[in-house]
């Protein structure tokens, strides 16, 4: 089979060998890049050359037909060639925009052409100045331009290569920033191995990425990405291959089948089991049942019940003469994850501890001898929990929630901690990926999935709408809360600190309290107040002594109060999809009709990516559904945590449509020899400590 066939580009004349670290160097290196425009790109992600170099274009233009200007017609995607006889500049009052217009002239007539907030322009569409402009006629007789090229340049009658965008930074300034950047792309090197390049007749690595950035046709972009994308794969398996092997290499406590405790717990649920979550439970005890450490994965939707099922596998652990841990990912989650664990706990009279680190130095302490000697069961906690100086007598389970959150290196230190038995490992994660999907990129975890939320949830009523009718949103909430419900109002997102976060929702407490929600009782939680603080405000919103949580995303995990049936977002568009549908889950946990308001900036402020991303909120309350959105719209690295070690360099994969090339790069990581290429090397700087030597 020739998959790349047909990539056929010049063969690279003599050159320099390739020096990779070249590429290291900052953006600003590049030739008219100051520091004004390095902060734009850095706030893409954009750093160094090779960043540039690897930023991959989210889709593709095909030209559009040259039309004269006489002949225009409206809403038909044209191009228009002319000359310039005028421009200037307006600002519209309400919406504070600025457009810039150009009177635009060929032989069959004249056209205003019209750019949204692109006043830098302006300067160069003097009278006289040839341009080229794509676009369409808009509202009446305005020529709204999509994509132009002044003076002689002829990109729009290429296919155009359209990238992950900005406002300070349009696509078409960053593909003239690649082009710049494009001579350098030999630099790279290639890490395949030559032998299996030429035997699957793959270009160099240098040579796809220039048919990824300028093709001269769209087929050879694709057949670029592929190549790339293999490459990428061919390493992430490597890599999950040799993790997999130090995984197992530990052995576990066999627990057997599930005994007397276990049916107390059941008795103590006030439901029953939904059968997704007996078949989970049924896979766990499967896995129990074995000396190889379990390492699986359990996923469902927010609110469709995993806390249930990790509990019973803490529980599986106990009941076997072994002890159970429960890690989140913050201490608010911590705190909630430890109410339910203790409660049930009293109940089956266990003994459960939480540690965090702001737990105070002597009971910390005492609570790590009572660890150590067996006393405690069940532990929950932070990261606290995989600090060195923590001991198990003997950990049977360890449940890791919402894993994505942490990096590798920690999900691993657990079982460090643990000394001679390796624990058995449940993850569970609310941030579902397709099955099949999550099966090929885990690699090294079986996947447990909870496909079904409860009986009786209604969907929750999603609304997107902008600032200026924020009041109105207020308005609908009060009504609600005077029907005896409850509501959680989330603040923006600041990247500053958490601190100006935190002031940040104080003021609007305070605002709220002043006036829209005058009548009601209204708090505030955020990550800057104390434990004891915050656990005392939650418990509040939970005996219904608060009608109102206002909040930071600290509410985004794990909270639960079924009571609580609205929410409102504010700044929507600052958030991430997951993200959103986490806060969201925050709702809809009762049989009552929850409601989510998102409040967003006006949407001629949102770039593309953020409209997309609000109206698939409004539109599924699926969150396997909006994965897959997240996915069109982030690429699949992104989708699964920045910080999973490995996933997020996946740039050029589509996980969905390259099944099969993903299945090759298995086979072909399978037979890789420890010598060949550079693929080893790429694997260590992927993956560190932890498969040293094994790649
Ligand atoms: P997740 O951790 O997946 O977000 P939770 O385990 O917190 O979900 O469950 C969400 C809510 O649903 C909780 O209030 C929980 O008590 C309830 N719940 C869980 N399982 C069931 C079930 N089988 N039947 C009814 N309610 C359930
Ligand atoms: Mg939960």
């Amino acid at each position: 089979m020739r998959p790349f066939a047909g990539l056929e580009l010049p063969p690279s004349p003599g050159r320099r060998p390739p020096d990779p670290a070249r590429l290291d160097r900052s953006v600003d290196t590049l030739k008219g890049v100051g520091p004004r425009l390095a902060a734009s790109l850095g706030a893409l992600g954009i750093a160094t050359v090779r960043d540039l170099l690897l930023h991959r274009p989210r889709r593709y233009e095909p030209p559009a037909p040259v039309v004269p200007i006489g002949e225009l017609w409206g809403n038909q995607e044209a191009t228009i060639e002319g000359e310039v006889t005028g421009a200037s500049l307006r600002r519209t009052r309400r919406r504070n925009l600025t457009i810039l217009e150009a009177r635009v002239r060929d032989e069959t007539g004249t056209v205003l052409a019209t750019w949204f907030n692109q006043a830098w322009l302006a300067e160069r569409l003097v009278p006289g100045t040839r341009v080229r402009l794509r676009g369409a006629i808009e509202r009446g007789s305005a020529f709204s331009v999509r994509a132009y090229d002044l003076d002689g340049e002829d990109d729009l009658l290429r296919v155009l290569p359209v990238y992950p965008a900005s406002q300070a930074l349009p696509s078409k300034r960053l593909r003239d920033l690649v082009e710049l950047a494009l001579p350098e792309v030999h630099d790279l090197g290639d890490p395949l191995p030559a032998a299996l390049r030429a035997r699957l007749r793959l270009p160099l690595k240098a040579d796809a990425l220039v048919a990824v950035h300028r093709p001269e046709l769209a087929r050879q972009a694709e057949q670029g990405r592929r190549r790339l994308a293999f490459e990428e794969l061919l390493v992430l398996q490597r890599g999950l291959q040799a993790r997999r092997a130090a995984a197992v290499a530990g052995r576990a406590p066999r627990l057997g089948p599930p005994g007397e405790l276990i049916a107390r717990y059941r008795a103590e649920l006030p439901f029953a089991l939904t059968g997704s979550q007996e078949a989970a439970v049924a896979e766990i005890d499967r896995d129990l049942d074995s000396e190889t450490p379990m390492e699986r994965l359990l996923q469902g939707d927010v609110g469709s019940g995993k806390t249930v099922v990790a509990l019973y596998a803490l529980l599986r652990a106990v009941e076997g003469g072994h002890q159970g841990a429960l890690m989140a990912p913050t201490e608010t989650l911590a705190e909630q994850h430890f109410l339910t664990v203790d409660r049930i706990a009293l109940a089956l009279g266990l003994r459960c501890q939480l540690l965090t680190s702001s737990l105070p130095g002597r009971e910390h302490a005492a609570a790590r001898d009572r660890i150590a000697t067996g006393e405690i069961e069940l532990v929950v906690g932070t990261h606290a929990l995989i600090q060195q100086d923590v001991r198990f007598r003997s950990l049977g389970v360890a449940v890791v929630d919402e894993q994505h959150r942490f990096g590798v290196e920690q999900r691993h230190a657990l079982s460090a901690a643990s000394g001679e038995v390796a624990p058995h490992r449940l993850h569970m994660t609310a941030t579902p990926i397709p099955r099949t999907l999550a099966l090929t990129v885990w690699g090294d975890l079986a996947v447990s999935e909870i496909a079904k939320p409860p009986a009786g949830r209604k969907p929750i009523v999603t609304r997107w709408i902008t600032h200026d009718r924020s009041a109105e949103a207020y308005r609908r909430l009060a009504g609600l809360l005077e029907q005896g419900r409850q509501a959680y109002v989330v603040c923006p997102l600041v990247s500053a600190s958490e601190s100006i976060e935190a002031r940040a929702a104080e003021e609007e407490a305070a605002r709220l309290r002043r006036a829209e929600l005058a009548a009601f009782r209204v708090g505030c939680l955020h990550g800057k107040l104390k434990a004891q603080e915050r656990r005392s405000i939650m418990d509040a919103f939970s005996r219904h002594e608060l009608d109102v949580l206002v909040a930071t995303t600290v509410i985004e995990v794990g909270v639960d109060v079924p009571n609580a049936t609205a929410m409102v977002v504010q700044e929507a568009d600052r958030f991430g999809l997951a993200q959103l549908h986490q806060l969201r889950g925050r709702v809809g946990r009762g049989s009552e009709q929850s409601y989510c308001l998102l409040v967003s900036r006006p949407k001629e402020e949102l770039t593309d990516a953020a409209q997309e991303r609000l109206q698939a909120l409004v539109d599924s309350t699926d969150g396997f559904a909006l994965a897959e959105v997240d996915l069109e719209l982030r690429g699949e690295g992104q989708l699964l945590g920045t910080r999973q070690t490995g996933l997020s360099d996946l740039r050029f994969t589509r996980l969905r449509s390259d099944r099969r090339l993903l299945l090759r790069a298995q086979g072909h990581a399978r037979r890789l020899r420890d010598d060949e290429g550079l693929v080893a090397l790429e694997v260590e700087r992927l993956f560190g400590d932890e498969v040293r030597g094994l790649a």
